[in-house]
């Protein structure tokens, strides 16, 4: 039975950085990814994420700035760029905003505070509600191209990668876990679950996870019309749409930016159209599509709405947002969804890996419900 210190279980962004992260430090490590590199079954597949400091929440405006510097380590180590800081505006409902603005404050980070006029003016491609928030630190992260990177980067640190193989079972017994899959049983100190929207299905029955959903996105992409064609026309962009108390990323409206090559993706929140992983097909609900369009033609006056392209994507979300991040006995789980993990992609890579090397959990908000 083949053995490694870190056996990571789901290679999408968060199995990647971890597995990266464990590998930097010299530990031997298996990625086992049930797909190929970069697939577009699950959550981390696109050209590009929102990257923002501009949270409601302050824990994820400082997780933003504590991640920055690692996403700097690692295009320098792979001469890959990764992150542009082109800016990202948020609008909407006032106290989204206010919160907003207070989180930037309290990190003594710079913003600037518009009103419709001024948004719109600065940014004449899109509608603004009657208050917005213009957050130079945002921005835009390249997905599957980070996803490469980093198992590029496991290869060359000596980490060894499974492509095609499913982990059908994880059983623990003490201190030691066993990886059952159709190609042999690997054992281990030590295994990080980083898998997305199946990680109910593979470790639910093992620690007590949050209720999770799993719920469709459908992005769709619209081509600038030719006098919006510039780049620097769109910055990337939340809009706040309803009041809300879990302080949720879109609240009833919309995110996205300008995918280079793709035009500029929309988001809508579309909610409820929850799925099973391992049985959905792949084909686009017309009437979000529809939605979109209307949303677009709404608050979109420098796109072409029938140039709409969308593609389908899994959201594994929890009931506040909040990620998964915890340790119980030989076991790691790495859940870091709801939509909006991808933009810590090293740093939960950096802590997934503290706690498979043996660091408690310190942050209530990530933790397992019962320990
Ligand atoms: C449409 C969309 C837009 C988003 N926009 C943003 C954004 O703008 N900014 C932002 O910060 N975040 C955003 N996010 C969130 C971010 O993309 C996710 O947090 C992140 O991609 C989750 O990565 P993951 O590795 O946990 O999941 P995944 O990428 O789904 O990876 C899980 C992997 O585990 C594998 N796996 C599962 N079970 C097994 C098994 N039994 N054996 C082997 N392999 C297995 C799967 O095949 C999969 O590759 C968005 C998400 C979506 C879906």
């Amino acid at each position: 039975m083949e053995t490694f210190d870190h056996i990571v279980v789901g290679g999408g962004a968060m199995g990647a950085a971890t597995a990266w992260q464990l590998a930097s430090r010299g530990h031997s490590v298996a990625l086992i990814e049930q797909f190929g590199i970069a697939h577009d079954k699950g959550s981390s597949h696109g050209a590009v994420r929102i990257f923002r400091y501009a949270y409601r929440n302050p824990m994820y405006s400082e997780l933003a700035v504590e991640t920055l510097p690692l996403w700097r380590e690692l295009e320098a180590e792979s001469g890959v760029q990764l992150l542009e800081q082109i800016g990202n505006v948020d609008h909407g409902v006032e106290r989204s905003i206010r919160e907003i603005a207070e989180s930037l404050e309290h990190l003594n980070r710079p913003y600037q505070l518009l009103n419709r006029d001024q948004a719109e003016e600065r940014w004449p491609g899109m509608k603004f509600a009657e208050h917005a928030i213009f957050s130079p630190d945002g921005g835009r992260v390249a997905a599957d191209e980070t996803v490469r990177v980093l198992y590029r980067r496991v290869e060359e640190l000596g980490g060894t990668i499974f492509l095609n193989l499913r982990v059908e079972d994880i059983e623990i017994l003490g201190d030691i876990a066993t990886v059952v899959t159709a190609e042999g049983t690997f054992r281990t100190k030590s295994v990080v679950v980083a898998a997305g929207a199946w990680v109910e299905k593979l470790v639910g029955g093992t620690v007590d996870l949050p209720p999770l959903t799993v719920d469709l996105g459908q992005p769709t992409h619209f081509t600038p019309l030719p006098e919006f064609a510039d780049e620097n026309l769109w910055p990337s962009f939340i809009h706040h749409a309803v009041e809300e108390d879990v302080k949720s990323v879109v609240s009833g409206g919309a995110y996205g930016m300008f995918t280079p090559g793709l035009g500029v993706k929309i988001g809508k929140e579309q909610t409820g159209h929850f799925v099973d992983p391992d049985n959905r097909d792949f084909s686009l609900i017309e009437s979000w599509l529809q939605d979109t369009k209307e949303y677009a033609r709404e608050w979109f006056p420098g796109v072409d709405v029938e140039s709409a392209t969308a593609v389908t994507c899994l959201f594994t979300n929890t009931p506040n947002t909040d990620f998964i991040l915890d340790r119980q006995g030989p076991l790691t789980v790495a859940s870091p969804c709801s939509g909006h993990g991808f933009k810590f992609v090293p740093k939960i890579g950096q802590i997934v890996a503290d706690l498979a090397s043996g660091s408690e959990q310190t942050n209530p908000a990530w933790k397992f419900r019962k320990n």
